[in-house]
């Protein structure tokens, strides 16, 4: 767990904004929207709906991280976004997506994870047009077998350090065993996969096996 996030796989979250709107069936129970209501952010959700913005102060947050992983001598890892999905394609998030790319360029001591279920957007969305930086983990979810298929190209397509699936909530079956990397090759796969099933009041079930 990390130092500013309760995920067990990350040091810290980063949003560059909160809100988004559902597109597939793990979006039904969406844990970010919920949250956001609970706190009483509650037009953040839907096509039509605003985004919600934040102030400098938010932004030079993994600032501070960066400097306080090169003093530690470790890397740390960034989650982008726990409230908001980076490749959400609107043009009110152009400004914020451009400050942060500069952000993730600017803190070359921190891993960020970006993980998204609009995967086929990141090619259009970033600047890097084929040489990504180091510090880029890039992601895609998929809940089952139906998902993996439509989104897994597009995931191997993008020559990051390091790809992965988060599959969770899991809802169905799905055969990852095709597009994990194999040790040695120079095939692009999948180096890291996240696996975990719903929860919450009207949670899904899911079957370890
Ligand atoms: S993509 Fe993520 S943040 Fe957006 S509605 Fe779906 S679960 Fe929620």
């Amino acid at each position: 767990m990390g130092a500013n996030s309760k995920i067990e796989w990350t040091h810290h979250t980063f949003n560059p904004w909160w809100g988004c709107v559902r597109i597939s069936p793990a979006c039904k129970h969406c844990y970010a929207e919920t949250w956001a209501k609970r706190v009483g952010m509650n037009d953040l959700w839907g096509k039509e709906a605003p985004r919600r913005f934040f102030t400098d102060a938010h932004w030079r947050e993994p600032l501070k991280w960066d400097k306080e992983a090169a003093l530690a001598g470790e890397r740390r890892r960034v989650f982008c976004a726990s409230m908001a999905d980076v490749f959400e394609d609107r043009t009110d998030l152009n400004d914020a997506r451009e400050r942060l790319w500069a952000l993730i360029e600017a803190t070359p001591n921190l891993d960020w994870l970006l993980l998204t279920k609009r995967i086929r957007h990141v090619r259009k969305l970033v600047p890097w047009s084929g040489k990504w930086p180091h510090n880029i983990w890039l992601g895609t979810s998929t809940e089952n077998q139906l998902w993996l298929d439509k989104r897994i190209d597009h995931l191997l397509e993008h020559d990051v350090v390091v790809r992965f699936v988060s599959a969770e909530p899991l809802l169905g079956h799905m055969n990852l065993q095709p597009y994990l990397q194999t040790p040695g090759s120079s095939v692009a796969g999948i180096n890291w996969v996240i696996a975990g099933g719903e929860s919450g009041p009207d949670s899904r079930s899911m079957n370890p096996a």
